[in-house]
Formats: structure tokens, sequence, C-alpha cells
């Protein structure tokens, strides 16, 4: 039997034509003398139709023999047909049985959370945690078109640290050799270094955070994008971010509407996030909030029900600016005007995602941030390669963290941060 080995995606440029497709076996049904094999091979979905007279008996039987997530190849004439779902259909001259799977413990029916997660990578392949996994690979994708073509650099920070740069108490420890070092919670510090060497870079990559609790917005490990822009105020900072989350939606909406049809997303919600988004300072933010009833003053971070509620008001991401400087990290430039409060902004989704990015304006000049260390009671030793980048050259720069699982769950308009990734790590839970 002379056939091509493709794939079910290119079987529109084999019509009339036999070939082989070698997959899984996503379902399967039978009428006694015809066998319908639906295969899945990570491209698509295509029908296999094995007819008993057709194939004989053996071939009859070995068809019969599949289970479901059984591995095979299968060869056979190419059909054009409007009713198949990828537009296609195979009948069927030959099948080989890879592996016969063992009876599938995910089915198609209702799973509790931890029976999913402990079988996640099984999980993985139905339907809903594939369009996942697609949709993120595009925001990835996106994110890097967008940059690269925007003249930043990608640079890769180290993963291993000497110091922290957020919150010590989520501090993944290690040894390293005779010294102590921590997983990376944030690339920014480095980032900082090489836009003083290359202007505009940025970096896609996992950070670490032991997050003491459970919510459905945080994992343990997470990727981020961090840009960092020499000779950009906290305007410009907003404009890239702003110009980025437009580029990233367009691109997930043009490259990703069969996943997210998948996954039931309200695609005219996604249609309508354009720019410019909504902004409200800090301040303003606060007293929306004692309006509609919130017990919270100025001073205050924002919990989850608060940026929920916030952002709640729009149809597109919110800015919310200016946080007071005492609830923010040590390296973001304090307000010319008005020092108490920060030159930075959270970006927060709409419909209960939170923020997916936090960004600032960072500290250029030497002293404010020596103050900065001093304030904070940061070890001035593992941090004196910092302080150093503002006695050669230093200006005024700006950059900003994105969260790459809360965007993906928030386009993808999941319930939980744990499904934008493929083997999640949280609380507890290391295994797969
Ligand atoms: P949050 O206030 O929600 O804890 P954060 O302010 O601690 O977030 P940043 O340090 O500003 O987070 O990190 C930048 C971005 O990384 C956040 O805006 C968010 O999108 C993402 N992020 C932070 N922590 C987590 C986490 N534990 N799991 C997943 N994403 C995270
Ligand atoms: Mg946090
Ligand atoms: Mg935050
Ligand atoms: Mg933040």
């Amino acid at each position: 039997l002379v056939s091509t080995t493709t794939t079910i995606r290119r079987l529109g440029d084999f019509v009339g034509q036999a070939v082989t497709v070698q997959g899984w076996l996503y379902n399967k049904r039978s009428s006694g003398k015809i066998q319908f094999l639906q295969v899945r091979d990570g491209t698509g979905l295509v029908q296999c139709v094995a007819v008993k007279a057709e194939v004989g008996e053996e071939t009859f039987a070995t068809c019969a023999s599949l289970t479901q997530e059984s591995s095979l190849r299968v060869t056979g004439l190419v059909r054009a047909d409007d009713r198949a779902p990828g537009g296609y259909e195979l009948t069927v001259q030959a099948v080989e049985a890879i592996q016969i799977a063992e009876e599938y413990p995910v089915s198609l029916k209702e799973h509790g959370v931890d029976f999913l997660l402990d079988h996640r990578h099984l999980w993985l392949r139905v339907p809903r945690q594939r369009a996942l996994l697609k949709i993120r690979a595009e925001v990835e994708r996106a994110v890097m078109n967008f940059l690269d073509g925007d003249g930043f650099t990608r640079v890769d920070p180290p993963v291993l640290t000497p110091s922290s740069c957020e919150d010590t108490t989520e501090l993944f420890q290690t040894k390293y050799f005779d010294e102590e070092a921590y997983l990376t919670q944030s690339g920014q510090l480095y980032m900082e270094a090489v836009a003083m060497s290359l202007g505009k870079v940025y970096s896609l990559g996992p950070a670490f955070r032991a997050e003491k609790s459970k919510t459905r917005r945080h994992l343990i490990e997470f990727w981020m994008v961090e840009p960092e822009m020499a000779f950009c105020d906290h305007e410009e900072n907003l404009r890239v971010q702003e110009n980025l989350i437009v580029h990233v939606v367009n691109h997930v909406l043009e490259h990703c509407e069969p996943e997210l049809h998948v996954l039931e997303r309200d695609i005219d919600k996604l249609r309508a996030i354009q720019a410019p988004f909504p902004r409200m300072t800090y301040d303003e933010a606060i007293t929306w909030l004692q309006q509609h009833d919130y017990d919270i003053k100025w001073g205050d971070d924002f919990g989850a029900p608060h940026e929920t509620a916030l952002a709640g008001q729009f149809d597109r991401p919110l800015f919310i600016e200016r946080y007071p400087t005492a609830i923010k990290a040590f390296y973001m430039q304090p307000d010319p005007d008005r020092p108490e409060v920060a030159l930075c902004a959270d970006m927060l989704a709409p419909d209960g995602y939170g923020e997916i990015i936090g960004g600032s304006q960072r500290i250029h000049d030497y002293n404010l941030l020596k103050q900065r260390f001093e304030e904070h009671h940061l070890p001035q030793d593992t941090y004196a390669w910092y302080l150093d980048l503002r006695k050669y050259g230093s200006v005024p720069h700006a950059g900003f963290g994105l969260g790459l699982e809360r965007t993906i769950a928030w386009l993808s308009g999941i319930e939980h941060i744990r499904e934008a990734i493929g083997f999640p790590r949280m609380l507890y839970r290391l295994y797969p």
C-alpha cells in the first residue's frame, strides 16, 4: 500500500489520495459492519470509517480492539465531507495498533479537582486542556512578536539569585555550595542592568513564590514577561502595556478562535478590548470603594474583592496608578510632586481576574535609592551591584511584569489559574 504520512491538519492537500495518519483514538462508534474511529494527532481530529466488507476481517478486528487513547497508525483514502469535523474523512484501508490503552481514567464525566490534578499527565489530552495549551503558546508568541517588533531584545535573567526582589517571606531557599541562594521571584533588577546596555529589553521565564494561601490567582511557579526600558517614564510605560495587551488579545482572536469556542469564551467581550484603557488613581479607587461600603482606608493594599469590584466597572482592563510608596516595592520612583505616592500602576483585568500587570518607573537617583535601601533594611552587599548601576550613566527607566497564567486565564475565561500551565505548582502540590 503506497501512502504519504501526514498530519490531520494537512489532509486537505491529499483529497482522493491514500495517506497515513498517526495518533490516538479519541472516540469510537460501531454499527456492526462499520466502525467510526475518531483519531486525534495534536493537529486536529478526523473520523476514519472502516467498512468490514472492504477492510477484511483482520483489520476490522484490529479496529474493534482499539480502546480510547490507544495509539495507532491508520492508512486510508481522504474524502472531502462538509459534515465531518475538520471537513475531511478517511476511508480506512489499514490500521496498525501501536499500543492498546488501558481503561482511560479521565472520562468525559465530571471529576473532582484533586482527581484531575493527580492525573494531570492524562488530563492534558482532553479538548479543553489542549485548547488551553494552544492558547498559552499563542500568548507567548504574541508577546514575543509585539516586543521583538518594537525594538526590544530578549534577555534571560538568572533563576538562582543571591537576593530577593520582592517579599522575603515568599522565597524558596536552596543551597548554593557554601552559600544560600534563592529561586528568582522576578528578573527585574537584572533587566534594569541590561536595559542600560541594550535600551529596551524583556525576559520571559519562570518566577517562584512560596505563596502560603490558596487563591485562584496564585501559583507557586508561574511565568512572567518583564520588559524594561531605558529613557522611559510612567506615561510611556502605561502606553506600552496597553498596546501589548491589545496586541495579545487580537492575536488570540485571530489564531485561537476554535480554542476559544472549545472553552465557550464570550468572544465579543474580547473584541471590546481596545486602547486606551480606563485609569483611576489609587486615591480615586479608595474613595470609590468607601462609597461602595468597603471597609478600607488610604494606605491599605487592595485584596482580591477590591480589585474585582474596581475592575468590574469596565469592559476592558483598568489601570490603577500612583499607589502609596509604603505599600509598594523599594525601587519604585516616588512622584516628584507628591512623594508619598509612587509612579506605578497595576493593570486589573475585567471579570475578577485581578492584577495581570504590575509596573513602575524605577528610582534612578543614587542617593534616593540608597536611602530606600536603608529604610527597607535591605542587605547592602547583595544589592551593591544594583546600586552601582546608578553611578554609571543612570537614566530614568521603567518596566513591568506581566503574569502569563493570569493573562491566559482571563483570555480563556477559565475559573482557576491552575489550568493555564501544563503542570501547575500549587500549595502542597508538586505532583505530577
Ligand atoms: P498579587 O498582588 O496578585 O499577589 P503581585 O503584586 O505580588 O501580585 P508582582 O510582583 O507585581 O505580583 O508580579 C507581576 C505579575 O505577576 C502580577 O501582576 C501577576 O500577574 C503575576 N503574579 C504575581 N504573583 C503570581 C502568582 N503567585 N501566580 C501567578 N501569577 C502571579
Ligand atoms: Mg503577591
Ligand atoms: Mg499586587
Ligand atoms: Mg504587583
